[in-house]
């Protein structure tokens, strides 16, 4: 059986994304976004590709009727994407969390779900609504095969000196306490375009990824396996991020709790109120309202740039040194593949493992496939788009062809 049109759903608490694909061609065939499920005020924006972004207002008090909206749009003779929307040949779900317990792609099932519920633990707000979004394509999109692609999936190949904490193993052994890492479909998609552009056989690349977006996370590949990354049993570990604070001193969380804040304050501070937010001097979790700051003279502005170059640098030299040397630092994310500021901070800094920034290329270079640093670099930077949702289709497929 072929599996021509994968749809692709993202699933938020009060949102559904969701991408169409032919997979003969690799193309997406239309994009959307329900958002503000479950209100009042439940918007549906659809774009299918080459014509004119549509938009109306549309009931959705769950993701099961989010789902029929989308099928509903799909079918839509006037955009002309599908005659019948029986015509998907399968369904492939972004899911955050699975633990250990889901290291592939996988075929939904009971089991599949129950895990998924349970890692709902470490990610409260996305696990429900993924599973929200699979158990409302089951009823809707009756026999059509579910596929689950974990955002963990591509770190799971971490060793142990990567992903383990120092404290006590029944936090490991009981509590699953461990780094998982995350953004993984968009570190896999960009480690495989890297081995590309780079002409290297996949299994014998060795780079450094950051992911820079609004969340932001760093992977070091060696020889085609993610070998550390820097996001933790959450996505809030690591790097300094929109709003959220990654890494600080343990001792900080122990501090606001005996201060009399509650775990869902703290929880809050360091996931919502932090990061760029808190520093910036604007409010803003937004680059681009950073940037704007920093160049108008806020010194606040200015040296939360610096905070998130500094921290980027600092992971790029610790994974370029662990995995023995790197054929490239890759960016990638909302601001690797459209900040020329930020990428000049961060290069600037990687100055004494060879890289040097290109100003005239890094400047024009927005979106696209570029070397952006100097010929006489030993350590390239390169930006690469990523697209988590073809990567999602493709997986799926794998899955679909294998079973
Ligand atoms: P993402 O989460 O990957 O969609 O990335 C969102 C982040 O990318 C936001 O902080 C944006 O400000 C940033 N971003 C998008 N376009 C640009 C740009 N042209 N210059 C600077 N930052 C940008």
């Amino acid at each position: 059986m072929a599996y021509e049109k994968i749809l692709v759903i993202n699933s938020g608490s009060s949102s559904l994304k969701f991408q169409l694909f032919d997979m003969t061609t690799e193309t997406m065939l239309c994009k959307g976004l329900v958002e503000r499920i479950g209100t009042e005020k439940a918007h549906l924006v659809f774009t299918p590709t080459g014509k004119a972004k549509y938009e109306e207002d549309v009931e959705a008090p769950s993701h099961s009727e989010a789902i029929r909206v989308v099928c509903d749009i799909l079918v839509d003779s006037r955009f002309g994407v599908l005659k019948d929307f029986a015509e998907v040949s399968a369904i492939g779900h972004r899911v955050l969390h699975a633990g250990e317990e889901i290291k592939q792609p996988m075929l939904v099932d009971g089991n599949v779900k129950e895990i998924i519920r349970k890692y709902s633990l470490f990610g409260p707000l996305h696990n429900p609504a993924n599973l929200a979004g699979i158990v409302a394509c089951e009823e809707i999109f009756k026999g059509t095969p579910n596929v689950v692609v974990l955002d963990t999936q591509f770190h799971q190949t971490m060793p142990p000196e990567a992903y383990m904490y120092a404290i006590p193993m029944k936090f490991y052994k009981e509590d699953h306490l461990r780094k998982y890492g995350f953004h993984g479909t968009s570190h896999n998609f960009v480690a495989h375009a890297a081995a590309e552009f780079l002409k290297k056989p996949y299994d014998e690349l060795n780079v450094v990824i950051c992911h820079l977006g609004n969340g932001s996370s760093i992977s070091a590949v060696k020889n085609g396996k993610c070998f550390d990354t820097t996001m933790g049993v959450t996505p809030l570990a690591g790097l300094m991020m929109g709003t959220r604070s990654g890494d600080v001193d343990p001792f900080v969380v122990m501090y606001m709790a005996r201060k009399g804040y509650t775990p869902d304050q703290i929880d809050t501070i360091l996931n919502k109120e932090s990061g760029f937010k808190a520093m910036n001097g604007i409010g803003s979790a937004d680059m681009r309202d950073t940037i704007a700051a920093a160049e108008a003279g806020n010194t606040d502005a200015q040296n939360a740039l610096k905070m998130f170059a500094h921290r980027v640098a600092l992971y790029v030299g610790g994974y370029y040194t662990l995995i023995g040397g790197a054929d490239a630092v890759i960016f990638t994310g909302g601001i690797g593949e459209n900040s020329f500021e930020a990428r000049k901070m961060i290069v600037d800094r990687l100055n004494a493992l060879g890289c040097f920034i290109d100003e005239e290329v890094n400047l024009k270079t927005r979106g696209t496939v570029a070397v952006v640093s100097t010929p006489e670099s030993t350590l390239p930077a390169i930006v690469i788009p990523t697209n988590e949702e073809l990567m999602i289709a493709r997986e799926t497929l794998r899955v679909l062809t294998q079973a």
